[in-house]
């Protein structure tokens, strides 16, 4: 009797944690009652600290909204940086990270990513009159990114004779181009454009250079996780169709906003 009794328990815990191991992120987040979500904290309009309510809000900080609120879920956000993103999502300590991540298929070996939610274009944040106004002009010349970013690799290649200086977030390298240690910083244009719109004398900073890449922004997803994947792009989807999407990009990027981008693209619907 008492044998039998140690088996069952021994089944019981197996049967509970194989559970816990094969359950999706679904029936995890549902369970827990929190979506934890991996964002920016240094990113205006996209993620960054609220200086009034200390909270971090933004474009996709809203986003990430929708999606706990429909998994009828409570919102944790966790600050990533562009280096630590991945890693935190393969290691489970976020569910979900929106944090202008560019959908590249090299990082498709690690994670899974969501339908693209944003557009975005690489392009430079320089001094106006400082005489760097395209990526020939960055010949000899430093330029700030951030580690962990397409942004770094994608101007060493387009300019193979600048060097690259990569910093954790993106206001540091910003903080340097102030500084006069680098020439330019270079990233996505509407994260160029917010640390512009948010500077004190946002007049003295330009936003240049030629084409140097497409970066759609997608969410990154756990590997192999199809329900989740599925739920989330479907949700993307509901916010696109319901008119949500345009609300929450009108809030970020309206005529009416710190950072206004007129909204020219349109999100992949399926049938
Ligand atoms: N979208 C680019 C990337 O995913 C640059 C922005 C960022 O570092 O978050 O690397």
């Amino acid at each position: 009797m008492k044998k039998l009794s140690v088996v069952l328990v021994f089944v019981a815990l197996f049967s509970l944690l194989a559970g816990a191991a094969f359950a999706g992120k679904l029936e995890d987040i549902k369970s827990k009652g929190v979506l934890v979500a991996g964002v920016k904290d240094s990113q205006p309009p996209f993620g960054y600290v609220d200086e009034n309510s200390k909270q971090i809000v933004g474009f996709e900080i809203d986003i990430c909204k929708f999606l706990a609120d429909k998994l009828g879920a409570k919102l944790e956000l966790k600050p990533v940086t562009s280096a630590t993103r991945i890693p935190m999502l393969t290691q489970g300590s976020v569910d979900i990270v929106a944090g202008t991540m560019t959908h590249k298929i090299e990082r498709e070996a690690e994670i899974d990513f969501s339908i693209t939610y944003f557009p975005a274009e690489q392009k430079l944040l320089v001094k106006k009159g400082g005489g760097v106004n395209t990526v020939a002009d960055l010949a000899g010349k430093k330029v700030g990114s951030a580690k962990g970013s397409t942004s770094e690799k994608n101007i060493q290649k387009a300019q193979p004779k600048c060097q690259v200086i990569s910093f954790d977030t993106y206001p540091m390298a910003f903080l340097a181009l102030k500084q006069g240690k680098v020439d330019a910083v270079t990233t996505d244009a509407p994260i160029l454009a917010g640390l512009k719109a948010n500077d004190d004398k946002p007049e003295m900073w330009e936003i240049t250079g030629d084409f140097i890449a497409d970066e759609p922004y997608g969410l990154g997803l756990p590997e192999n996780d199809s329900d989740f994947r599925d739920f989330v792009n479907a949700s993307l989807m509901e916010m696109w169709r319901s008119g949500e999407y345009a609300k929450i990009y009108d809030k970020w990027f309206g005529p009416k906003s710190k950072c206004p981008l007129e909204l020219k693209w349109k999100m992949e619907i399926w049938p």
